[in-house]
């Protein structure tokens, strides 16, 4: 996470900027408002604007004139009851507004959830940085042979070196040739004053998928978490679940009350079909069931005592 001075400054000088305001604000989330949390080596995720808070999705189910005198454990019982019970649009009424510097790859997943606002960094404008995304040794591993979309065994020794430099020789050729193709430099200035160089629109196809871009990207409070379920969940790619993680610590701080739901009726709890539940009974019951009597195929019984000897 490379800020240069003036970005750093920027960001300072909002953060001390007081505001006054009748609009409910939420003092955790305060404290880390505008500060970029590191992500992976060069990204963030900051947050730079957000409305409501846990007293805004009690008001908006109960349509309330004010932010009410009930007792914070009815709010919160209300709240365990609109998430239990996927009442979602009481949580739509809160919003949310990210700025993320992330590796082109990540940001092609997180584009499919296409319920939020984005505003991209134009690379047909500017000049992208110099900085691409290079996996620590601990996140480099082998394909995964159980799984087609995972990893498996983390690489070491000579196997590990040769990945690395090959990520790493081969982004620094990529950016020297989209430099040598604008004709500038990171800064802007002209490299040879003699030749035209190429439009910005097109010298970044020479870029490769680690290149690091940024956004704007806002959304609303039960899209986020929708956003969230999936992508801090174990099955989503680790570059994406990095991301998704310091976000959770921010609705953490904004939503607390929320946030404790989410954790136990959707993080935290699982979807089970009609055929698993059976199979619970009979286990309850005392049967000895295996996959063969269960009902389940081989890959729903695994997922199933997968669940159920996940620790709490
Ligand atoms: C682990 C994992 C693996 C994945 N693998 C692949 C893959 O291999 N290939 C691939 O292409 N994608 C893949 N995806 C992306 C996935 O299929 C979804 O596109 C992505 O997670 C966005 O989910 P979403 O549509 O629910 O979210 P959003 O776009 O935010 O939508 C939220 C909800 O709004 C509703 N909605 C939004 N738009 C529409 C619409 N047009 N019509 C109807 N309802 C709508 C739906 O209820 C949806 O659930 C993967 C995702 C995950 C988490």
């Amino acid at each position: 996470m490379r800020l240069t001075p003036e970005q750093q400054a920027e960001i300072a000088a909002q953060a001390r900027a007081e505001q006054p305001t009748k609009r409910a604000t939420a003092a955790a989330l305060e404290e880390i408002l505008y500060q970029p949390l590191p992500v992976l080596d060069h990204g963030f995720v900051r947050v730079v604007d957000y409305m409501g808070d846990d007293a805004a999705v009690v008001q908006a189910a109960r349509v309330s004139y004010g932010r009410g005198t009930r007792r914070t454990s009815e709010d919160r019982g209300l709240i365990n009851y609109l998430m239990r019970h996927r009442h979602t649009t009481p949580f739509e009424m809160c919003e949310i507004k990210y700025h993320v510097k992330l590796p082109i790859f990540v940001a092609r997943q997180w584009i499919r959830h296409r319920t939020a606002n984005v505003n991209e960094y134009s690379a047909r404008y500017s000049i992208l940085d110099n900085e691409f995304y290079i996996p620590s040794p601990e996140h480099l591993a082998a394909q995964a042979t159980t799984n087609r979309q995972g990893r498996g065994e983390v690489l070491e020794g000579a196997a590990a070196h040769r990945v690395l430099d090959l990520l790493r020789e081969d982004a620094k050729r990529a950016y020297a040739g989209y430099a040598e193709l604008l004709n500038e430099d990171a800064s802007g200035a002209v490299l040879d004053p003699g030749r035209p160089g190429l439009a910005r629109e097109l010298a970044r196809v020479n870029l490769t998928l680690g290149f690091y871009t940024q956004w704007y990207w806002k959304t609303d409070l039960h899209n986020l978490l929708h956003f969230l379920s999936l992508r801090a969940d174990p099955h989503a790619q680790y570059e994406i679940r990095a991301y998704a993680e310091a976000m959770i610590e921010t609705v953490k701080r904004w939503v607390p009350t929320t946030y404790a739901a989410f954790l136990e009726y959707r993080m935290n709890a699982a979807p089970i079909s009609a055929t698993g539940l059976e199979v619970i009974r009979r286990r309850l019951a005392g049967e000895a069931v295996t996959q063969e009597n269960s009902g389940l195929s081989p890959r729903e019984w695994r997922e199933l005592t997968a669940l159920l000897d996940r620790p709490s």
